[in-house]
């Protein structure tokens, strides 16, 4: 039933499951209130041929590493979905589903968490809500006018809906690299990009990057992952690379009726546009704690909010902790997040 307790965790994809690992050992009150009617978070959303950037035992959330997926080097989202359903189950954790969070506000020395199956008082709160649902397109002239079809990663699904069509692919990070290279197999494609390309070496792939992000997590410099580059050269990209497909053109300046015009006026028909353009932070929730918070970052001193010090926001991205956003980075900050809730609550009625 709802009611009162420590901590409200709002989210319970990878990063509320981690929060929720650290908070059981700490025998605080929580509860974590996930909107969505099964586990998994996002990964229960991706495109079919979604994988792991790397190998499951670099995957790991605290306390249980994802098993290896039998025949796969590199884990299906299936694979990390039924994980992260099993990693809930073998920890108890107080997972309440489906709950969506409407807004949290201030209730004297609460925070009052009211949702769709009625409010919560917390004591802090923490938001793990992801970004899937937040999907970002730019607002570039004439996308009302196009009448082919347009859409963003996050409806996108299999090459096979665009078998010989004419295709441009829109973003330079992996997932507009990965569906350019599966949907380039069914269509004439032409991928755009703001800036110019960044791919990594050949040879890094997530276990390399698992490193760097230790060496953030330990305070190191030790490169940072974007000076390697945006794009991991999985194995279908290298094939894209090899076939002549990853050729770029920069952003062209308007969409038309029929398809894009580029800087020097010329026009290029095409029947879709797929916008690999990314996502922002979903933290419409917290907008009555920290108007404006739905344009971008949120201030924060590790996790913390530094406007609402009851509020701590875990796994949006390096701004909430060295890759936070991933698996293995969503159990380090989560861990630093519980110890500090902890700590204030230490001694406290
Ligand atoms: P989510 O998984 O999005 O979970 C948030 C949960 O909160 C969801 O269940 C959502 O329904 C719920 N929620 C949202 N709003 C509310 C609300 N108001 N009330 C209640 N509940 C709410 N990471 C890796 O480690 N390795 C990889 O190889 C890798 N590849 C990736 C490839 C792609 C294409 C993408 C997009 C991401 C990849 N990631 C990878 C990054 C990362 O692991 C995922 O983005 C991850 O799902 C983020 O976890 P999360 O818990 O922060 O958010």
């Amino acid at each position: 039933m709802p009611g009162s307790c420590d901590v409200v965790v709002v989210g319970g994809g990878q990063a509320g499951l981690a929060a929720g690992y650290y908070l059981r050992r700490t025998g605080l009150d929580y509860v974590i209130l996930d909107a969505q009617s099964q586990p998994g978070g996002a990964w229960r959303h991706g495109w079919e041929s979604l994988r792991l950037f790397s190998p499951a035992e670099y995957s790991p959330l605290p306390g249980w590493g994802m098993p290896r997926q039998a025949g796969e080097e590199f884990p299906t989202a299936g694979h990390v979905v039924d994980y992260l359903r099993a990693y809930e189950q073998r920890y108890e954790l107080r997972v309440r589903r489906p709950v969506r969070i409407r807004d949290v506000r201030r209730a004297g020395e609460h925070l009052l968490v009211e949702t769709d199956a009625g409010a919560w008082l917390a004591r802090y709160v923490i938001s793990a809500t992801g970004t899937w649902e937040c999907p970002y397109v730019p607002d570039l002239p004439g996308r009302e006018e196009f009448a082919g079809r347009q859409l963003h990663t996050v409806h996108y699904t299999s090459p096979e809906e665009f078998r010989g069509q004419r295709v441009v692919v829109v973003g330079g990070g992996n997932s507009a690299a990965q569906i350019l290279a599966e949907v380039s197999r069914a269509a004439e494609t032409t991928w755009v990009t703001a800036r110019p390309a960044r791919f990594m070496p050949d040879d890094v792939d997530g276990r390399v990057l698992f490193g760097v992000a230790t060496r953030k997590a330990a305070g190191g410099a030790g490169g940072g992952v974007s000076d390697l580059g945006d794009i991991v050269m999985v194995p279908s990209v290298r094939d894209a690379r090899d076939r002549g497909v990853l050729d770029r053109r920069a952003m062209f300046v308007r969409l038309t009726e029929r398809g894009v015009r580029w800087a020097d006026g010329t026009e290029q028909g095409c029947d879709a546009v797929i916008w690999c353009t990314g996502f922002r932070a979903s933290l419409a929730h917290l907008s009555p704690l920290l108007p404006g918070c739905c344009q971008g970052e949120v201030a924060t001193e590790g996790t913390r909010s530094v406007d609402e010090p009851r509020l701590y926001l875990l796994g949006y991205g390096d701004w909430t902790g060295p890759a936070s956003a991933t698996l293995v980075g969503a159990g380090r900050t989560a861990k630093a997040t519980v110890a500090d809730i902890a700590s204030r609550l230490d001694g406290q009625p």
